[in-house]
C-alpha cells in the first residue's frame, strides 16, 4: 500500500514562522526532492539491477506504477484524507528487475502522470507526493541493494523487501502528518499510530502478492495469472474494508453530532456543538447557521462559529436573502464564481446545505474558507455536508425549534420588562406607571368609578444613604419595595418612580377612602424597621392621595398626588395628605403672600398678641411675649409660621421686626402707665436671626425705648438658640451693645439646638426658655424629667432665669415649679391674648389667683 496526502492544515512552527502553510509544505516537498536526488546521483547511480537473469524496462514499470495510481481506493475523511493504492506491487517489482535508478524514475513519471492527469492533484499536491514517492522508491532501492545476490529470493531477500516496502509506508504516512503539521503550524500528529498500523496490514499482504509475482516472474511467468484470483479478491477486500471503515467514520461521526446537539442545553448550544462539529470535520475557517423564522414572524437568526471566538449568536439579520429552497446545496472554490446566496459576504470557498423538515426550509448551513488552500472543498465534502445538515434538521427540529420561539419570544418579554420596569426593585417604572394610570383613567371614562393614585416618598432616605452607604440605601429601597407590593390588590399597580419616590395606583374605587386605606396600610407595613448592616433603620414614609375621574390625566393626578404628598411633609412627615382642590394653588399663593407681605407690614394688617408669663410660685403675671399676627385681607388672621419664614427670606423680617418692637414698646408704655412702675414687667420680643446681623440693631432699640419712654429693664430679647451659635463673635458683638442698653436677653426654643450648656456662658444672657418638648417630657417618666430637671439646674447654676414654654396641665407646671424652674408660659395659663384681654388680667386679681 502507498498514501498520498490530500489534506494539510495551515498554522505555524516556530523556526517556519513568517511562511504560510503552503509555503511550508512546499519546503518539505523540496527537502525530500533534495534527499532522492542525492542518493539519486551518489550511491544509487552506480548500482546495477539486482541479477535476476529478467531485464524489465524502467518505462514499462512507469506504466505500471501509473496503473496503481488510478485504481485506488480513496480514504478521505476528516484530516485523514489520504489514497490507499497497490503501489507496493510495482516497487517490489522494481526492486528486483529495474536498476534503482530506473525504479526511481520509474516510480516518479508513473505517478506523476497519474497523479496529474488522473486525479488532477494541484501542482503543490502533486509535487508533494512525486516527492516523497521518489524519496520512498530510493531509499527502498538502496536498502535492497544490501541484500547479496545469491540471497535475493532466500529469506534475506525477502527480508529485505517487506522491510523496505514496511520503511516505505512509515515513510508516506509521516510525510503525510508532517505535511499536514507544517500546513497548519502545529503538530497534527494524533492517529499516526492507528494510520500506520492500517497501513502496515494491507503493506503486508500487497508485499506478499508482490513476492508472489517477482517469484513466479523469474520462475514460470507463464504460472503468474495464477495470481489474478488472489491478487483480485485481495483488491475486493480493500476497497470493501476502506469503505466500511468510511462509512463506519462517517456514522461515528454523524452521531458525535448528534449527540453534542442533543445534550446541548438550549438551541443556543445546540448550533454551537453543531458549527463547532462541522468546522473541525471541513477544516473550515467558518461555519454558520441561519435559521428562518416561520413566514412573517420575524428576521432570520444567524450563529457564526469562526477561529479563536470569532462569531455571533443568533444575530438577526436584516438582508439574509430569500429563504433557500429544498434541497438547495451550492459549492464554490477559490477563483470560481460565488453563489447567488454568498455574494458580498468574503468568503474565499464555502458549501452550503439546507435544514429542513416536511414542513419546509429553516435554515441553511455554511461552511466556508477551507483552512488549507492546498484541498478545496469537493463533491464528497457536499455530499457530506447534505448528511449533516439533514442529520442536524432531525435534532433541531425535535421540540427545539419550537422551545427556540418560546426563548425569544421570552427574550424579547425580558427587553419589554427592562424597558418598563425598575431593575433594582422590580417594580413598574415611571413609563409604565403613567401608562397605566393613562389606561385606568380612560377606563373611567367609560365605566364609573374613580381611580386613586398615592405617591410615596421614604422620609429622611438621604440620612440611610449619607451614613450606611448606598448598598444599603439600596437594600432599603428593595425591602421598601417588598413591602409596597403587598400592601396592593392584584390588578392595582406599585411602581417606583425614581430615587426614593414610589407610586400605587388604586383603580375603579368609590371614593378617597380606598385611598386612604392603602395609604394606612402602607405606613402599618413600614412600621417594623428594616436591618440593615446590623441595624435597626426606621422607615418613613410622607404620602400624597389624588382622586381622578375620567376627566382628568395621568400627569395631573400625579401632579395632585405629589403636591399632597409634598403638604404631608410640610405637615411633619410620616403622615398622608389628601388633595383638595385649592391645595394646587398654594404654591401659587404662597408666592402671592411673598408679595402681599411687604404690603401688610406698610399697611398696617399686622397685629400682636401677647402671652403673659407667669411665675410659677405665686402665679402672678411677670410679663408677656409679643406674638406678631396677619390680619390677611381674604385669608384671614394668620399665625406667623404661615409667613415669618418668607419674611427671613425676603429680609421683610427687618421692617416687620422694628414694626412689632415699636408695637409692643408702645403698648408696654401704655400698660407701665397703669401698672405704675413698682410691679416687676417684662415684655419680651421675639428676634430673628436676619435682625441680629443687621448693622444698627442696637442702635434701633435704644431710640425706640426712648420714643416710648420705657425703661429697658423692662424689655427682654428672644433670639433662638441656634441664631446664637451661628457667628459667635459677631453675635457677641450685637448682644454685648444689647446688654449694655440694658435690656434682658433670653435664649428661645432652648434644646431644640444643640448648644452645649457650658457654652451659654460667655454670652451675656439673662434668661432660658426652656422649649416645650421638655415641658411636655416631666410628665412621661423619671426619666426623662431628669434630663429637663438638669437644664434647670445647670441654668441656675449659671444663675439663669427659668421660663418654662408650652405648659398646657397643672401637673407640668408643678412638676416645673418643684424643679426650681421660675416661669412659665403656655395654654395651661392663657393663650397669646390681644392687648386689650391682657390688660385686664394685669389689672385684675384673677391671674394672680387662678395659678395660687
Ligand atoms: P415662639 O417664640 O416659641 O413663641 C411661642 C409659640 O408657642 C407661640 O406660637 C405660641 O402661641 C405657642 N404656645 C404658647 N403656649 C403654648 C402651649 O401651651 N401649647 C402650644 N402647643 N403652643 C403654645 P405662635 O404665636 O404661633 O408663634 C410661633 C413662632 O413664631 C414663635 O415661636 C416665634 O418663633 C415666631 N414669632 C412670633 N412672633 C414673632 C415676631 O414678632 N418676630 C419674630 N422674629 N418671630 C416671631
Ligand atoms: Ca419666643
Ligand atoms: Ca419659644
Amino acid at each position: 500500500m502507498t498514501t498520498t496526502v490530500s489534506g494539510a492544515r495551515r498554522l505555524v512552527l516556530a523556526p517556519l514562522r513568517g511562511l504560510s502553510g503552503a509555503q511550508r509544505v512546499w519546503l518539505l516537498t523540496a527537502a525530500m526532492s533534495a534527499a532522492t536526488a542525492a542518493l539519486v546521483a551518489g550511491p544509487l547511480s552506480a548500482l546495477p539491477a539486482p541479477a535476476t537473469g529478467l531485464g524489465v524496462p524502467w518505462p514499462l514499470l512507469a506504466v505500471l506504477f501509473a496503473l496503481c495510481e488510478v485504481v485506488v481506493v480513496n480514504v478521505q475523511f476528516r484530516r485523514d484524507a489520504h489514497t490507499i493504492s497497490l503501489g507496493e506491487l510495482p516497487l517490489v517489482v522494481g526492486l528486483y528487475f529495474v536498476s534503482p535508478v530506473g525504479l526511481v524514475a520509474a516510480q516518479l513519471t508513473g505517478a506523476a502522470v497519474a497523479l496529474a492527469l488522473h486525479r488532477r492533484q494541484t501542482p503543490m499536491k502533486l509535487a508533494f507526493n512525486v516527492a516523497h514517492f521518489g524519496l520512498e522508491a530510493a531509499l527502498a532501492a538502496l536498502l535492497f541493494s544490501l541484500v547479496p545476490a545469491h540471497a535475493l529470493f532466500g529469506a534475506a531477500g525477502w527480508a529485505a523487501v517487506f522491510a523496505a516496502t514496511t520503511f516505505a509506508a512509515v515513510l508516506a504516512v509521516s510525510a503525510m502528518f508532517a505535511a499536514v503539521s507544517l500546513s497548519e503550524g502545529r503538530p497534527a500528529f494524533a492517529g499516526w499510530g492507528r494510520e500506520i498500523s492500517t497501513g502496515l496490514m494491507f503493506t503486508g499482504a500487497t508485499t506478499s502478492m508482490a513476492l508472489l509475482a517477482v517469484w513466479m516472474l523469474a520462475q514460470r511467468p507463464q504460472a503468474l495469472w495464477l495470481l489474478a484470483v488472489p491478487g483480485a479478491t485481495l483488491w475486493t477486500a480493500y476497497r470493501a474494508w476502506v469503505r466500511e471503515r468510511e462509512r463506519g467514520e462517517r456514522l461515528r461521526f454523524l452521531s458525535e453530532v448528534t449527540q453534542a446537539i442533543s445534550a446541548a442545553p438550549d438551541l443556543e448550544g445546540a448550533v454551537a456543538a453543531l458549527l463547532s462539529h462541522a468546522r473541525g470535520m471541513f477544516r473550515a475557517e467558518v461555519a454558520e447557521l441561519t435559521l428562518y423564522p416561520a413566514e412573517g414572524s420575524g428576521l432570520p437568526l444567524r450563529t457564526t462559529a469562526g477561529p479563536e471566538g470569532h462569531g455571533q449568536v443568533l444575530r438577526p439579520v436584516p438582508h439574509a436573502g430569500p429563504r433557500p429552497a429544498r434541497g438547495a446545496a451550492a459549492l464554490f472554490r477559490a477563483g470560481e464564481p460565488v453563489p447567488e446566496g454568498l455574494a458580498g459576504r468574503g468568503y474565499r470557498d464555502a458549501m452550503t446545505a439546507t435544514l429542513a423538515t416536511e414542513r419546509g426550509v429553516f435554515g441553511e448551513l455554511v461552511v466556508a474558507d477551507r483552512t488549507c488552500e492546498a484541498t478545496p472543498f469537493d463533491q464528497e465534502d457536499l455530499q457530506l455536508l447534505g448528511t449533516l445538515a439533514a442529520q442536524a434538521s432531525v435534532c433541531l427540529e425535535n421540540g427545539r425549534l419550537e422551545k427556540t420561539l418560546v426563548q425569544l419570544s421570552a427574550l424579547k418579554e425580558h427587553l419589554r420588562h427592562q424597558a418598563f420596569h425598575d431593575s433594582l426593585t422590580g417594580l413598574v417604572n415611571r413609563a409604565l406607571f403613567h401608562d397605566r394610570v393613562e389606561h385606568a383613567l380612560s377606563s373611567r371614562r367609560r365605566e364609573d368609578g374613580a381611580v386613586i393614585v398615592l405617591l410615596l416618598d421614604l422620609d429622611d432616605f438621604k440620612a440611610v444613604n449619607d451614613s450606611l452607604g448606598h448598598d444599603a440605601g439600596d437594600q432599603l429601597l428593595v425591602e421598601v419595595a417588598g413591602r409596597l407590593e403587598g400592601c396592593v390588590r392584584p390588578g392595582d399597580t406599585a411602581a417606583r418612580l425614581g430615587g426614593d419616590e414610589f407610586a400605587v395606583l388604586v383603580d375603579d374605587v368609590e371614593g378617597i377612602g380606598a385611598g386612604i386605606v392603602v395609604a394606612e396600610r402602607i405606613h402599618a407595613a413600614l412600621r417594623a424597621p428594616v436591618v440593615l448592616h446590623g441595624m435597626e433603620v426606621a422607615v418613613h414614609a410622607s404620602i400624597g392621595i389624588a382622586r381622578a375621574d375620567g376627566i382628568d390625566d395621568a400627569a395631573t393626578v400625579l401632579r395632585n398626588a405629589d403636591v399632597a404628598m409634598y403638604e404631608a411633609k410640610q405637615q411633619g412627615k410620616n403622615r398622608y395628605g389628601i388633595y383638595e382642590h385649592g391645595m394646587h394653588h398654594s404654591a401659587r399663593e404662597r408666592l402671592e403672600l411673598r408679595t402681599q407681605l411687604r404690603a401688610a407690614v406698610d399697611e398696617d394688617q399686622l397685629l400682636l398678641r401677647f402671652q403673659p408669663v407667669v411665675d410659677l410660685v405665686s402665679g402672678a403675671v411677670v410679663g408677656a411675649e409679643a406674638l406678631v399676627r396677619w390680619a390677611h385681607p381674604t385669608r384671614g388672621l394668620l399665625a406667623p409660621d404661615a409667613f415669618i419664614a418668607y419674611a427671613e427670606e425676603s429680609g421683610l423680617i427687618v421692617p416687620l421686626g422694628a414694626w412689632v418692637l415699636d408695637g409692643a414698646l408702645a403698648q408696654l408704655s401704655r400698660w407701665r402707665a397703669d401698672l405704675g412702675t413698682s410691679r416687676p414687667f417684662t415684655l419680651a420680643v421675639n428676634l430673628s436671626p436676619r435682625q441680629l446681623t443687621q448693622p444698627g440693631l442696637a442702635e434701633e432699640v435704644r431710640r425706640l425705648l426712648g420714643l416710648h419712654g420705657v425703661p429697658p429693664s423692662d424689655l427682654m430679647l428672644e433670639i433662638t438658640e441656634s441664631a446664637l451659635i451661628k457667628d459667635t463673635p459677631a453675635t457677641l458683638r450685637v448682644l454685648r451693645d444689647l446688654k449694655a442698653l440694658g435690656v434682658r436677653i433670653a435664649v428661645d426654643d432652648f434644646g431644640t439646638g444643640y448648644s452645649a450648656l457650658s457654652y451659654l456662658r460667655q454670652f451675656p444672657i439673662d434668661v432660658l426658655k426652656i422649649s416645650k418638648p421638655f415641658v411636655d417630657d416631666v410628665r412621661r417618666g423619671a426619666e426623662e424629667r431628669a434630663l429637663t430637671e438638669a437644664i434647670v439646674r445647670i441654668a441656675q447654676a449659671l444663675r439663669l432665669d427659668t421660663i418654662a414654654e408650652g405648659v398646657e396641665h397643672a401637673d407640668q407646671r408643678e412638676a416645673l415649679r418643684d424643679m426650681g424652674c421660675g416661669y412659665g408660659q403656655g395654654f395651661h395659663f392663657a393663650r397669646p391674648l390681644p392687648a386689650g384681654d391682657l390688660g385686664a388680667l394685669l389689672r385684675g386679681p384673677a391671674a394672680v389667683t387662678r395659678s395660687a
